[in-house]
């Protein structure tokens, strides 16, 4: 088996889920007492959230580039990072790091791409609904994506950070995301992706009448296939 390296942290919440699901699957596989091969760098939340309102993506990407080092230095032989969002700066993240990566948004894209659907809708942070950086990981893999309007992205966004980033989960908000999800569908999507690692706390697929893409989920499962090639 090979030992995972996660970077985490952001947040927590998510993280514990990431643990829970690559212990799951190596139980699956194998069986017996079974159990991950890993090792977590979990960061201060409070700090990379600073950073992203301040703009200063460049002092996240350090943060997370000197996580991976430290990862790779203790034994790690791939890393996965335990957010989306934080895929922005994935290209300072892997500086000088000599071992794989697994990005998030790939792994998403082959799941969508095996249950043949073209158009998505894309759930997550206002960074990974507006900006380029995750949406073009499944556009270059011909995958349409549809996202919320500004209004709305607001509202997620919001939910995100305010409440299940600290372990919160409204009944209102549940519904508030199943009616923009349902917005989605209306206008041609055929799938939704909870491209936040968070959004599985509080969305389930019972939720929800089209295939969801629980991003945690995935990463976590592709993780363990990957450690068991
Ligand atoms: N965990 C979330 C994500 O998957 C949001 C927290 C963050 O800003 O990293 O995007």
């Amino acid at each position: 088996m090979k030992r995972i390296g996660l970077i985490g942290g952001m947040s927590w919440e998510s993280s514990a889920e990431y643990y829970k699901i690559l212990n799951e699957e190596i139980k699956n596989a194998l069986g017996g007492l079974n159990s991950i091969e890993c090792i977590l760098w979990s960061v201060n939340f409070e700090e990379i959230e600073l950073y992203q309102r301040t703009n200063e993506w460049e002092k996240c990407g350090q943060i997370l580039n000197n996580a991976a080092k430290n990862l790779e230095k203790a034994g790690a032989d791939v890393i996965i990072l335990c957010t989306n969002t934080m895929h922005k700066v994935y290209d300072s993240l892997l500086q000088n790091i000599n071992i794989p990566f697994l990005h998030v948004a790939d792994m998403t894209a082959d799941e969508i791409i095996k249950e043949k659907l073209n158009i998505v809708g894309l759930l997550g942070t206002k960074y990974t609904m507006s900006e380029d950086f995750y949406k073009s990981k499944l556009v270059e893999r011909g995958i349409g994506v549809i996202v919320p309007d500004e209004k709305e992205q607001n509202i997620i966004n919001k939910i995100i950070y305010n409440e299940l980033c600290k372990g919160i989960i409204k009944e209102r908000s549940r519904k508030e995301y199943i009616r923009i999800i349902d917005k989605i569908i209306q206008s041609g999507g055929q799938g939704v992706v909870l491209g936040c690692t968070e959004i599985g706390l509080l969305i389930k697929q019972k939720d929800i009448p089209v295939k969801i893409f629980d991003t945690t989920i995935i990463h976590a499962k592709k993780t363990v296939e990957f450690a068991l090639k």
